[in-house]
């Protein structure tokens, strides 16, 4: 199937895309890598009047360091973010968790933006945006505004975004010092959509769990914190126990679908395993034990 006929307008500076973003009364798409997008025009589950370009807006791709951020332009390809070393070095949870987003020619061209907005279920970035307690920046004709990632995520594929706003920047918070982190994600296979992650981060104070931080996707509707099992973490010391009974709480806490791939009642195991390693991996990297 082709998609139905629609105009195109390739925008050169953000304010271009804004305006024409507001001359198509919401009925305009943008276009970042495609990756999402065009199978969905050739489904014709999508019928934009226009798609709005954004691919050669240079100031929209870009990846800066901040004092206690990475700031990150909408732009941003997926394989940058898997192998920049400012990325390795202050979210090596964003590296390892970007090499199981699809097959190398999908990073090539997805950005971190376009899967923002669009909120798979089962994607890795906005589990990773909730897991940093990310900040999207977004622009329209009306003016800039910020949006917390826990406040973003509305349902499968449903995001607080209006039809002419752009994500412009995603500010995500560094791991901070004595930190470990994990993630752990299963496919059926290599480059297919997760049929569940984990991603955890720990971070040590005196010798115990000051704060633990768990996301997950594939789980629900949209990727989720596992607030519950954070919450019975604080303060204590990690044991096979610990991790037990933050498992139990992280499953109780999600509603996984049933599809073609997997149960739900699967799913919800699966997240369970793959909270605990997670869990164990960032407990080991906090005490800067080796594996
Ligand atoms: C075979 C295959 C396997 C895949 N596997 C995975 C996977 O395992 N994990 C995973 O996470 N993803 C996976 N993807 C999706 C891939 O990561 C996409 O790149 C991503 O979801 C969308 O990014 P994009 O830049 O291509 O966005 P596009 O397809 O261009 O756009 C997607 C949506 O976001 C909107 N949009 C794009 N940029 C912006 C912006 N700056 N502001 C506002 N709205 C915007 C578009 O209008 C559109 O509605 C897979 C894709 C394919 C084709």
């Amino acid at each position: 199937m082709k998609p139905a006929a629609f105009d195109y307008v390739v925008a050169e500076s953000i304010d271009a895309a804004v305006a024409a973003l507001a001359a198509a009364n919401g009925e305009a798409k943008i276009l970042a890598g495609g990756q999402s997008l065009v199978p969905m025009l050739n489904f014709r589950l999508l019928r934009p009047s226009t798609l709005v370009d954004i691919n050669r807006i240079p100031d929209l791709a870009f990846i800066e360091e901040g004092a206690d951020a990475i700031v990150v332009g909408a732009l941003t390809r997926h394989h940058r973010l898997e192998t920049a070393p400012v990325i390795a070095r202050h979210l090596p949870v964003v590296a390892e968790a970007m090499r199981h987003v699809a097959h190398l020619a999908i990073r090539n061209r997805g950005t971190i933006g376009g899967s923002l907005a669009h909120a798979d279920p089962a994607a890795e970035l906005p589990m990773l945006a909730l897991l940093l307690d990310a900040t999207l920046h977004v622009v329209s004709h009306a003016g800039p505004r910020t949006i917390a990632a826990r406040d973003f995520f509305l349902g499968p594929l449903t995001v607080d975004l209006a039809p002419d706003e752009i994500v412009t920047r995603i500010v995500l918070p560094k791991l901070p010092p004595a930190t470990g982190w994990g993630f752990a994600e299963v496919a059926r296979r290599n480059g297919d959509f997760a049929l569940a992650a984990a991603a955890a981060t720990l971070k040590l104070r005196d010798g115990v769990i000051g704060e633990a931080r768990i996301a997950m996707t594939g789980i629900d509707d949209t990727a989720k914190r596992a607030g519950e099992a954070e919450a019975l973490l604080a303060g204590r010391t990690l044991t096979p126990d610990l991790i037990d009974t933050a498992v139990a709480a992280a499953r109780a806490g999600v509603n996984p679908p049933t599809d073609l791939h997997a149960s739900s009642d699967y799913r919800r195991h699966l997240v369970g395993v793959l909270v605990g390693r997670a869990l164990a991996d960032a407990w080991r990297r906090a005490r800067g034990e080796q594996s």
